[in-house]
């Protein structure tokens, strides 16, 4: 049986580990406690008290970025960087999508939510390899790191945009698409300096702002509109 405490009507599931703090974690509305092994009950009440004002503001922001998150099979346009495509969505046999200038044609076996996003995914995806590799290229080149590029990846993550391992494997995750041009290119910049530089001390930042002189602008967006970008 999972460790719990009641706050307030609810269920709140404990999870102990060898850490020294605690700690609340919130994610789609779903709260854990994080303890170290031997913390009294009393002091997780107590504690969860002393964080009941954060939790109910992060509750509410989560729910707010839900709300704000699109259900593409009932919307007339979807953005692709700074276009916004108008959306034509086709019940039909298989699968499929189709650009044709600045018109998405999404063929699905059933108009819903589920089946909708899984042929935009693929849309995102090839769009990503597509814009994401060339711009790559081309930055890697113009900045002379050719020779510690060693593969693009495109990958869904939770949290990130993007990730450069020190063997030189750039991974993005291709929701990015469905931001503005700039910041796609802002991300570009990011992650091909850590080619340079594992790490985001000064020497990465001026390296970030010799290929992206906006880059405090869009790092700013990014993490203020993330949310929007969803699938
Ligand atoms: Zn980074």
């Amino acid at each position: 049986m999972t460790e719990a405490i009641e706050w307030q009507g609810e269920q709140i599931p404990i999870k102990r580990s060898r850490r020294k703090t605690m700690a609340l974690h919130v994610r789609d509305g779903q709260v854990e406690l994080r303890v170290p092994p031997r913390v009294p009950q009393a002091d997780l009440l107590e504690f969860v008290r002393s964080r009941q004002d954060w939790l109910t503001r992060v509750r509410l922001e989560q729910a707010r970025h839900q709300s704000e998150q699109p259900d593409f099979s009932r919307a007339s346009h979807c953005p692709l960087m700074d276009r916004q495509l108008e959306l034509v969505i086709n019940p039909g046999p298989g699968n499929a999508w189709q650009l044709t200038e600045d018109r998405l044609y999404v063929s699905v076996e059933r108009v819903e939510k589920d089946w909708v996003h899984a042929v935009m995914a693929d849309f995102y995806k090839a769009q990503a390899r597509f814009y994401l590799t060339e711009k790559t290229l081309q930055l890697v080149l113009k900045r002379g790191w050719e020779g510690r590029l060693t593969d693009i990846r495109f990958r869904r993550t939770k949290t990130k945009w993007g990730h450069c391992t020190s063997a030189g494997r750039i991974q993005y995750n291709w929701l990015v698409m469905q931001a503005p041009e700039r910041i796609v290119d802002y991300l570009v910049a990011h992650e091909t300096a850590h080619l340079l530089h594992p790490h985001h001390r000064a020497e990465f930042w001026a390296e970030v702002e010799r290929s992206h002189p906006q880059w405090r602008q869009d790092r700013k967006w990014l993490h203020e509109n993330g949310h929007r970008l969803f699938l």
